[in-house]
């Protein structure tokens, strides 16, 4: 398959995923159900997992996903973010949606929280419209940065100023180029064929999101040399499995044991082996929504892969 025919493939996969498992935010799912229900799926489908799906709620932008044993459940009201990513032959697709959980949510919110969540969410997915009718050969990142922030401004909501989309290259999922989510002065110009995600966040609060406690995602980096065997035969394990995409704490212990698994990691992130991600949280503690789609630029626009 050509490389267009693969992000079309990952794209369709991922899309198809996202739309299923939207269907499970609700009152009384656990987190950990729905990821596992996504990461299972993407790898019935054939692909590949292009990184632990994240699921982040409320005043968490991203990079949550469950460790094993998770309990953490989903309330009515939740501001939940499902973001995934499916990869055919190398090449990704980097979708993700908010969804507000059903349920009693009047029990948990007042009506005007209930009106300001929902613009929320409007406003992220207003951004990535303006961002999608901005995207084409020869443009700026940064106006589309600008069109993100005008769309979200238009809510009299904030974007989150320090998270970005992305290009996509084979096997890698940030490859250097970031999408601004607002005006930045970036004056880099995206070519033909070349493929981004991009992903606004919206947010009533001031807009940064800052590192909350505890790593749930990790990537390699570089060998290093460990005394200790079971930490060696962990980086072993991540070098034959994960060495280009992120991958889950989870997927570790479950492979090793909860101890074994967890020494590794912390020593392995000490060692600058692999690179540990903290989950990002809203400076004011303010609810943050995401929408992100996969996009190929093209010469008069864009093609959407995880339409
Ligand atoms: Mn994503
Ligand atoms: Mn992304």
């Amino acid at each position: 398959a050509s490389m267009m025919e693969s992000y079309i493939q990952s794209g369709k996969i991922a899309s198809k995923i996202r739309d299923e498992a939207s269907k499970m935010i609700k009152e009384g799912t656990l987190v950990i159900d729905l990821v596992e229900y996504v990461e299972s799926e993407i790898l019935k489908s054939g692909a590949e997992i292009a990184f632990p799906c994240n699921v982040s709620l409320n005043e968490v932008a991203a990079h949550y996903t469950s460790p094993a044993g998770d309990k953490t459940t989903i309330h009515a009201g939740d501001m939940v973010k499902l973001d995934l990513g499916a990869m055919v032959d190398g090449y990704i697709a980097d979708t993700a949606i908010t969804i507000i959980a059903d349920g009693n949510i009047d029990e948990n919110y007042t009506q005007d929280e209930i009106n300001l969540h929902e613009e929320i969410v409007e406003a992220s997915e207003a951004g990535l419209e303006a961002a999608i009718a901005t995207a084409r050969a020869g443009i700026e990142v940064s106006k589309i940065g600008e069109a993100v922030h005008e769309a979200i401004s238009e809510y009299k909501l904030n974007p989150i100023f320090n998270l970005t989309g992305h290009s996509l290259e084979q096997n890698n999922l940030h490859a250097g180029i970031s999408i601004p989510n607002y005006d930045n002065h970036d004056h880099y110009i995206l070519e033909e064929g070349q493929a981004v995600a991009i992903e606004p966040f919206a947010t009533n609060g001031e807009g940064i999101v800052n590192d909350a406690p505890g790593h749930y995602i990790f990537s390699y980096l570089k060998n290093r040399p460990f005394r200790m065997k079971s930490t060696q035969r962990v980086l072993k394990y991540i070098q034959n499995n994960h060495k280009f995409v992120p991958f889950s704490g989870r997927w570790i212990t479950n492979e090793f044991g909860e101890r074994k698994g967890s020494i590794a990691l912390k020593q392995l992130s000490e060692a600058m082996a692999v690179y540990a991600y903290a989950p990002l949280r809203e400076k004011q503690d303010c609810f943050v929504s995401q929408k992100e789609h996969t996009l190929i630029i093209e010469k008069e626009g864009c093609t959407v892969t995880t339409i």
